[in-house]
């Protein structure tokens, strides 16, 4: 019952929205708590809107918004991506083609734009050397007034060579003397959105820059001495001024500290939970009649998790395998563990389709044993909802499967003991807070995961949990033959599949949904759909993430039933359906998805005993990088393999072309930065939990203010037992 009370600060869609963007997942923790412990006020001009800083007008909040730069203390930490070099010459004799240069110009004269042609505004250097000053746009009024005809302008820029003539295209800089170019010589290059320039962010992070606190050390000066790091203050400073890796390490550290010590946190406060220690004694699993035997690995894991939840303290558990390596069936073994103790057991999924599935997968599964399994979603209403509702209090239902909705605050539970979360990726720290939180007794936690990620990675996202790993596959296997294909060979594709549904099997044909515009995707993955629909009829069905519930699964049971024969999908399909003869998958544009994704996408097809085939459509302008990727994808099957690979050849930059670490809980520390430095700050994070669990010593002070820096406060308000 204390469940209820619990989630009910979670609003449905909340949760839904929150799903859907690692970044708002984390900072929901923060948000969702309510009676929070005051942030000290020491960061308070961190915290201050940037809108307070000046030159912010309401045209810049946008942009700023796009970047996620809503405060002080965002501009702070919105690092450069790299750093111009510029020399200053005499003339541009002294320079090469390419080089960034600061020389002495007299403004020649001024040509104005011939149809969509940019405007140019010719100069010379103190030699007669003639180059032109390009711009584009709106840009050619300021340069307009920067540069007036005759008159001597010191410009900054990238000297090009455009036909026989030499060009500098939007110069960075025109001042009218040297002194101020001179001393920028050496200059940030920020991330940018639309309506946003170098100039003016610079402008905002200048500022925001000097309305950095003085802040107490949190790292031990020990490593600090060891790795060359300057203090937090100097470290941002340094960070902006030039490419200055200890510093860059340092406020990357921090993130990582501030990062596994939240979740240490979360640990330590679960330890000191009442759940209800589960002495299950195996009478209902011995009366499962499944077709298969466990795998050790399966065998290991529900071990591990009937050793938990006989504690007292609440279980936290995560359950980590591959696409296919039998999850349900551990799942099942330790709710049936909380009924055999007379205990209620729900399996929260992050869909509907996928909540259908299980509860009809587990239904099967558990027949001939007596056990009760209702499927609950947000689509049940009146009488049928009502009746479930009170099967729940009553304990006459033993285990709920369903969306969220098996939270909200009208649903009460007899006594539910164990919560098992599917794909776990779905719901953020903040999420799992809020199911164990604050509770008399605290439900056993499962969080199941199918996504591979590495081992450094796991640390990160899950460092409060313990690791059950499904590392071997069900015997009978078959692998899946990858083949990566020229997207122009479409109609052979198409003529393939045509002969695949001849035979009687299924396929599923997935576009990609990666575009920040999503309509198109969806507009690609509609037309795809319907010009297949024109060639074999309403054989092909569709799913995406816009349809109305009721029409997605209704195509979806089409599928499922065999009536349907090609499902075309967005990456809906990416967890869980279970469909054997599916045995072809197409994936257009492969090169858009991730690893892991990909690795997802085609567990969906080898799941029964025909051989089947993954077909990877790329477009033409392939990277190094891509290249890399597709080709690993047909070399293995191992998800935590490709989870590795993945990581370096990100690691190495250009997934996207800058550095990023997307998937992941940070926004300061890249990839490198985290396979780096995580283990260090993780080790770091225990060792101070030792000695200090209470963060009461002066380096505990400081390291609630980390927490706070970095909005892992849900990590302090648990400290104080809230
Ligand atoms: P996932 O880990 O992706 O959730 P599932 O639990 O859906 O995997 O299992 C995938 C398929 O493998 C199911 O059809 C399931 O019945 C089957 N399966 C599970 N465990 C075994 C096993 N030990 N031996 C053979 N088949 C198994
Ligand atoms: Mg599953």
């Amino acid at each position: 019952m204390d469940i209820v009370k619990r989630t009910g600060a979670v609003s449905g869609p909340a949760i839904h929205a929150l799903g859907q963007n690692k970044c708002r997942q984390w900072r929901f923790g923060a948000r969702a708590v309510k009676h929070l412990p005051m942030r000290p006020d020491l960061l308070n001009p961190l915290f201050a809107e940037a809108g307070s800083l000046k030159g912010v007008g309401p045209g810049l909040a946008r942009p700023l918004e796009k970047l996620a730069l809503t405060r002080v203390r965002d501009l702070a930490y919105h690092l450069p991506d790299r750093f111009v070099t510029r020399r200053a010459i005499a003339n541009l004799d002294e320079a090469s083609v390419g080089e960034n240069v600061v020389v002495a110009l007299t403004v020649r004269e001024h040509r104005s734009a011939s149809g969509r042609g940019p405007y140019r505004i010719l100069a010379e250097d103190v030699l007669g050397n003639v180059v032109a000053l390009v711009y584009f746009g709106r840009a050619s009024f300021t340069a307009k007034k920067q540069l007036p005809q005759g008159e001597k302008r010191w410009v900054a820029g990238r000297l090009d060579q455009f036909g026989q003539s030499l060009q500098i295209v939007h110069p960075e800089h025109v001042a009218e003397d040297s002194a101020g170019l001179i001393g920028q010589l050496n200059e940030p290059v920020y991330p940018l959105s639309d309506g946003l320039t170098q100039g003016r962010i610079h402008g905002l992070v200048e500022q925001a820059l000097t309305h950095l606190p003085a802040l107490p050390e949190w790292i031990e000066p020990g490593l600090l001495d060891k790795m060359g790091w300057p203090d937090w203050h100097a470290a941002l400073l340094a960070a902006h001024k030039g490419t200055h890796e200890p510093a860059r390490d340092r406020l990357a550290y921090d993130e990582l500290l501030a990062n596994s010590l939240a979740l240490l946190l979360v640990r330590a406060a679960n330890r000191q939970r009442t759940g209800t220690p589960l002495h299950g004694d195996g009478h209902l699993r011995a009366k499962l009649n499944l077709p298969f035997e466990l795998t050790g690995a399966q065998k290991r894991s529900i071990a591990e998790i009937e050793g938990d939840v006989a504690q007292g303290a609440p279980m936290l558990r995560l359950l980590q395998g591959d696409v296919g390596s039998g999850k349900t069936a551990v799942a099942l073994h330790a709710m049936l563990m909380a009924v055999e103790s007379g205990t209620q057991a729900a399996l929260l999924a992050p869909t509907e389709i996928l909540a259908r599935q299980h509860a009809e997968t587990l239904t099967r599964m558990v027949a001939g044993t007596g056990v009760t399994i209702t499927l609950l979603t947000g689509r049940d209403k009146g009488r049928a909802r009502e009746s479930i509702l009170m099967g729940l209090l009553d304990g006459s239902i033993q285990i709920c499967v369903g969306t969220h909705a098996i939270f909200q605050e009208t649903v009460s539970y007899r006594n539910l003991a164990l919560v098992v979360i599917d794909e776990q990726h779905r719901f953020g720290v903040g999420q799992r807070l809020m199911l164990t939180q604050k509770a008399r007794r605290t439900p056993h936690c499962l969080a199941m995961t199918a996504t591979p990620i590495p081992r450094t990675l796991t640390l990160a996202q899950y460092g409060e949990m313990d690791v059950s790993r499904l590392d071997e596959m069900p015997p009978g296997r078959q692998a899946i033959d990858t083949r990566v294909i020229a997207q122009d060979r479409l109609a052979d594709v198409i003529d393939g599949l045509g002969r695949h549904i001849e035979k009687g099997a299924q396929a599923y044909w997935v576009c990609p949904m990666v575009r920040e515009l999503e309509t198109e995707d969806i507009a690609a993955a509609e037309a795809r759909h319907a010009a297949l629909q024109a060639r074999f009829g309403d054989t092909v069905v569709m799913v995406h993430g816009q349809l109305r519930p009721e029409a997605k699964d209704a195509a979806m049971e089409r599928f499922a039933r065999g009536e349907a024969k090609v499902l075309v999908a967005t990456t809906v399909i990416e967890v869980g359906v279970d469909v054997p003869n599916a045995t072809l998958m197409v994936i257009e544009q492969a090169e858009r998805f991730g690893l892991a994704q990909l690795h997802q996408l085609r567990g969906r097809v080898g799941r029964g005993s025909e051989k089947s085939t993954c077909l990877l459509l790329r477009g033409d302008a392939l990277s190094e990088v891509g290249r890399e990727r597709l080709a690993l994808m047909r070399e293995t099957q191992d998800g935590f393999r490709l989870a590795e690979e993945d990581l370096r050849l990100r690691g190495g930059g250009e997934l996207l072309g800058t550095r990023q670490s997307g998937d992941t809980p940070f926004k300061v520390a890249d990839f490198e930065q985290i396979a780096r430095l995580l283990p260090l700050a993780h080790d770091d994070a225990r060792l101070l939990m030792e000695r200090d669990g209470g963060l009461s010593s002066p380096r505990g002070d400081a390291a609630r203010i980390l927490l706070y820096l970095f909005e892992r406060d849900w990590g302090v308000q648990l400290l104080r037992g809230g």
